[in-house]
């Protein structure tokens, strides 16, 4: 993508940002994250259907926060992410450059993060197809079923923790199942503990999750946790016509009252 080095190149050697966060060749033809500072080392960056990183992870680390200005490589998931960070103060338009990337491998530039959001509304995407396949199973259940389908699977998670360290939006400094005193989650995994780490962290992304499908596709017993939340993002939309990282303004929809809210969860 010789457009996209270019760019990086430009923006480094004219030290309008301090690094560029993309994609590079790894190991056994797996792509993997780039962080280029040198304007030399732009010729490392790729893109293609393999990238598939969310970077936008890395905007709250605090080793990239200090390193000022930065671009980032953003593929539609990226964007979004980028928007939900920004309404929630995590980053600005003044410390991060968007290198957009359409769904047809170009470079889409933009000028602020108005554009961003812009681009995002101008371009709907649907499910990935497996989590489609399996969401409309999940519709088809009956709560019991429902209940005995996710009992089963989250059994299986051995709390590494991976699908947390995955998301961009989890970016807390101490995330409430590290916390030890007290301890609000228990640390082995057992099926109580596991039912309560994860609807814990599906509630924290409710309205927030912009289903990237990171924290699945990071899971190393394969558990399908991003149909957690992308299911709860459907209800979301549907009762308070909200959908995460589309737009620049909203507030967070689990902390925020209006007095037209449906109420028909009450009774
Ligand atoms: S799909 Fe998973 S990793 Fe991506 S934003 Fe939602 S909760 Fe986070
Ligand atoms: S990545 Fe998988 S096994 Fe690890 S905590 Fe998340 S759901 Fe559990």
């Amino acid at each position: 993508m010789e457009e996209l080095k270019k760019k990086a190149r430009e923006l480094l050697e004219a030290k309008t940002v301090t690094m560029v966060i993309g994609y590079e060749e790894g190991t056994a033809g797996i792509a993997r994250p780039a962080f280029i500072m040198d304007p030399s080392k732009a010729e490392k960056l790729i893109f293609d259907k393999r990238c598939n990183h969310n970077l936008a992870l890395y905007l709250s680390k605090k080793e990239v926060k200090r390193a000022g200005k930065i671009a980032i490589v953003a593929p539609m998931p990226v964007m979004k992410s980028v928007i939900v960070l920004a309404s929630e103060n995590q980053v600005t338009e003044n410390n991060l450059v968007v290198l957009g990337i359409s769904a047809d491998e170009k470079l889409v530039e933009f000028e602020n993060f108005s554009a961003v959001e812009k681009y995002i509304t101008e371009h709907p995407e649907s499910y990935r197809a497996k989590d489609k396949e399996l969401l409309d199973r999940i519709d088809k259940m009956n709560p019991q079923e429902r209940w005995e389908f996710w009992q089963k699977e989250l059994s299986k998670c051995i709390k590494c923790y991976a699908c947390r360290g995955a998301c961009p939006m989890c970016y807390c400094g101490t995330c409430t199942v590290d916390c030890n005193q007290p301890q609000w989650i228990s640390v082995p995994s057992h099926e109580i503990g596991n039912l309560e780490w994860h609807l814990m962290r599906a509630m924290h992304l409710a309205g927030r999750c912009i289903n990237c499908g990171q924290c699945a596709d990071s899971c190393p017993l394969d558990l399908p946790v991003n149909i957690l939340t992308l299911k709860i993002s459907e209800d979301v939309l549907k009762n308070f016509n909200y959908k995460a990282g589309t737009s620049l303004q909203q507030d967070y929809v689990m902390s925020t009252y209006n007095p037209n809210d449906k109420e028909n969860f009450i009774g």
